[in-house]
């Protein structure tokens, strides 16, 4: 398992803001139960990410949920596995549509 080959897609779980944790405002949201979660992206990805680099820009003060996530465990294998057959779908859709 190793992170710079990943496309950080943990940061595609929704994520709980806990009271203690200390994000920016603008990076919060809503969700439908009525927890505080980490904001996304149109792609889908956690929205304090740098799209570019898919690194976390709050990094020093990122959720304590993020903090405590087991690179490498179960959560992170079943998420990547997940992006990947979602990946591989899309390129399957995408050469049916222009072969
Ligand atoms: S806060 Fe940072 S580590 Fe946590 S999901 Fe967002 S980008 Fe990833």
């Amino acid at each position: 398992m190793d992170c710079r080959r990943c496309d950080a897609v943990c940061c595609r779980l929704s994520v709980t803001v806990m009271p203690d944790d200390n994000v920016p405002g603008y990076l919060l949201d809503t969700d439908e139960n009525g927890r505080t979660v980490m904001a996304r992206n149109d792609e889908g990805w956690c929205a304090a990410i740098d799209p570019y680099h898919l690194r976390c820009t709050i990094y020093t003060q990122r959720p304590a949920i993020c903090r405590q996530f087991d690179m490498g465990g179960d959560d992170c294998r079943l998420v990547r596995q997940d992006y990947r057959r979602q990946q591989h779908d899309l390129s399957t859709i995408f050469s049916t549509i222009h072969p």
